[in-house]
């Protein structure tokens, strides 16, 4: 290897945080929990094992995702409900708060718009935080598991990977062929998925998820969301996906409105504000 003189010096520069976000809008939490106490359920879905479904949820409302059953993992989108361009940005939501979300982190959508689409609430795992191996839940690092990189590793043609979960979903709640859905299914929030990066070679890695059931992820929706969760078919993550092997289970999402003026003062996140003129 041709290393420079001053490799080890180079290497042994300290690193900065690329977005510093103390500068972010604050997340009122305490406001969010306190209109949650009160609040009342309003519906629920129960997606099936290596499927997915749809759900709604009104600007100001919570949703909250369980397990229930047995250890599973879930993949999430989620869109503005009146405009599909929006949709969730998982890699400007890991540059904003890393590699995994939890309490108090948002998010965030896509560009033009890049805004707070939901505002996580309460996590019961948040006890779990990084692992020995850099592991850690909900992660916005992976994908989602498609039958396009299944076949790509290894020729199968298998049909319940989330993506494709997602995209018959959507397809089914608007009414769209799959061809026009697809485009719409994006990169997601890996609910309860236990996550990574192998230090040495700095692969992704996933382990056994430490989800039980009763735990849950909860959300506040910061605009009118239309979301939709694949039980993903690697079941808890701890072995394989893209195929039935693993023992999955459903998941539960439920829906809850808050009592009336409980959120006095919150008004719904605006549009960004860069004029959008790329300097023409
Ligand atoms: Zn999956």
């Amino acid at each position: 290897m041709n290393e420079p003189e001053d490799a080890a010096v180079r290497r042994a520069v300290e690193p900065v945080i690329c977005y510093p976000n103390e500068t972010l809008p604050e997340v009122p939490l305490g406001h969010f929990l306190r209109a949650r106490e009160g609040a009342v359920k309003t519906g629920e879905v129960m997606v099936p094992p290596r499927d997915a479904a749809c759900f709604r949820v009104p600007a100001g409302h919570f949703f909250r995702i369980s397990s229930v059953e047995g250890a599973q993992v879930g993949d999430l989108n989620l869109w503005n409900a009146a405009d599909l361009s929006e949709r969730f940005y998982s890699g400007k939501t890991r540059a904003l708060h890393g590699t995994h979300i939890s309490t108090g982190e948002r998010m965030w959508s896509s560009f033009p718009a890049l805004r707070p689409m939901a505002t996580i609430v309460s996590d019961t795992l948040n006890w779990y935080g990084m692992d020995e191996f850099g592991g850690s839940v909900h992660d916005v690092i992976g994908t989602r598991c498609d039958p396009y990189t299944g076949n790509l590793l290894s020729g199968a043609q298998y049909h319940h990977c989330c993506h494709s979960n997602l995209t018959r979903a959507l397809a089914d709640e608007l009414g769209l062929t799959l061809k026009e859905a697809e485009p719409h299914v994006h990169d997601v929030l890996n609910v309860f998925m236990c996550t990574g990066f192998t230090r040495d070679t700095g692969q992704y890695f996933m382990k056994a998820s430490p989800v039980r059931p009763g735990d849950y992820l909860e959300f506040f929706a910061e605009i009118d969301l239309l979301g939709a969760l694949s039980a993903c078919p690697g079941g808890d993550c701890s072995s394989e996906h893209t195929s039935d092997a693993a023992a999955c289970y459903p998941l539960l999402v439920e829906v809850f409105a808050p009592v009336a003026r409980a959120l006095e003062g919150w008004e719904s996140p605006s549009l960004n504000e860069y004029d959008g003129s790329h300097g023409r």
